[in-house]
């Protein structure tokens, strides 16, 4: 979005159009602010997520105290350009009362697909912690040869669940699978979203 992009938006009269902020990985919806003119510029200048703060009557870039910012990804306007979509990535808990969305209800937002992100996460806390606290701590410790042979296993184990016709069997190991496959990606440094992102660039 360009200047004059930013000119072309249905502003009303006070100036002021919501802005959705969204996980851009999980797809979370993290927060809701006002952004005037000045806001969206200076958050497409630095790529720190900016709103104009109706209590302070001032620019405000979220995190500026607490230091939970929001990285900008992409922003994009609705189809009457009078609502803005803001794709982010953030440094910390997005709102001000610790959580990681305004929105506190972990049930009534969360895409089902996020919970790959938030088991990601999950997984990431237990690497290096005492391996007898958990059994993914305990795979971490053993090593990726371990880890490697527990995903070889469970591959084998969800081909014959299909080739079994069994159903039930097949989802119980999938889940052994796609669990085990995201410890061994954490243990090499990789993330679900390089994955994805080699997907994405065979679909283009
Ligand atoms: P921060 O921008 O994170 O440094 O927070 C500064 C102040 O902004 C907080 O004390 C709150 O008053 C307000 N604030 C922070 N995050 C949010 C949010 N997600 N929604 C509404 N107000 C917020
Ligand atoms: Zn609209
Ligand atoms: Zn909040
Ligand atoms: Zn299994």
């Amino acid at each position: 979005m360009n200047q004059q992009q930013i000119e072309q938006l249905s502003w009303p009269e006070n100036q002021l159009l919501p802005a959705i902020v969204q996980h851009a990985i999980s797809g979370k919806v993290l927060m809701q602010g006002y952004m005037n003119p000045v806001a969206l510029s200076h958050t497409l200048a630095s790529n720190t997520v900016t709103f104009f703060s109706r209590s302070k009557q001032r620019l405000w870039t979220k995190g500026e105290s607490s230091g939970n910012t929001l990285s900008l990804v992409s922003i994009d306007k609705d189809c009457d350009a009078d609502s803005l979509l803001i794709m982010a990535l953030p440094a910390g808990p997005t709102c001000h009362e610790g959580t990681e969305t305004c929105w506190h209800d972990n049930n009534a937002n969360s895409p089902q697909l996020s919970f790959l992100y938030d088991l990601e996460q999950v997984i990431a806390s237990r690497e290096g912690a005492d391996p007898k606290s958990s059994y993914t701590a305990s795979l971490f410790a053993r090593g990726v040869k371990r880890i490697a042979q527990k995903v070889g296993e469970e591959g084998v184990e969800s081909a014959l669940a299909a080739m079994a016709g069994d159903k039930e069997e097949l989802a119980n190991e999938a889940a052994d699978l796609i669990f085990h496959l995201l410890v061994l990606l954490r243990s090499q440094k990789l993330a679900l979203n390089d994955v994805i992102k080699v997907l994405q660039d065979r679909h283009k």
